[in-house]
């Protein structure tokens, strides 16, 4: 087990390099069986999920595209106090086959607005694929297709997935260790 320190908190190793990488080989295995000849458009959202992106794709043996967005988060007044914009999508989704690709669901929250977001663009079909899942914490019902790994709730980083923008590149995935 290997410990590394990021700012103020301490992480142990939680799932490590190996098992990731068997994992997102899953998924992609799972994305080639059920839409082959769907030619599908995967959607990756920025920043976190883009290490689990490029390998993600690295392992589809269909053909496929890959772009990616980015929600801008605002201040609004809906009950939440807060709106997810997504932006940086100049793909026509009319008629396509789309996989929203997460680095991790935890409320469910941001996928659920992602997929109101993007259902007024007329796809054939949006397709959820996280590479992490906290089931516990989810509080909206989602259709989560292609998962990679189902956590607890404690807060983890690596593999694309930061503490305060810091830890993106280790290459396993950590668990915070209570102070
Ligand atoms: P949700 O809307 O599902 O509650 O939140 C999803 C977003 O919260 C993720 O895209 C991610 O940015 C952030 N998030 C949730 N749990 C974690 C975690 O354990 N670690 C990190 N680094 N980010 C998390």
């Amino acid at each position: 087990m290997s410990i590394v320190k990021i700012k103020d908190l301490t992480f142990k190793t939680f799932i490590p390099e190996a098992e990731i990488q068997q994992r997102v080989k899953a998924v992609a295995e799972k994305i080639n069986r059920d839409l082959d000849g769907k030619n599908p458009l995967l959607l990756a959202v920025l920043n976190g999920s883009f290490i689990f992106a490029a390998d993600l794709i690295r392992h589809i043996t269909i053909p496929c595209e890959i772009s990616f967005v980015k929600l801008a988060s605002y201040q609004g007044t809906t009950s939440t106090g807060e709106i997810k914009e997504v932006i940086g999508l100049n793909e026509d989704l009319a008629g396509r086959t789309v996989v929203i690709v997460e680095d991790i669901i935890d409320t469910g929250l941001t996928m659920k607005r992602m997929i109101e977001s993007l259902g007024t663009r007329n796809p054939a079909s949006i397709h959820i694929c996280s590479l992490l899942v906290k089931p516990d914490k989810l509080q909206v019902p989602l259709n989560i297709e292609y998962v990679a790994m189902e956590i607890p709730n404690d807060f983890i980083v690596g593999y694309g997935l930061d503490y305060d923008q810091q830890g993106r590149q280790l290459r396993d995935i950590y668990t915070v260790i209570d102070p």
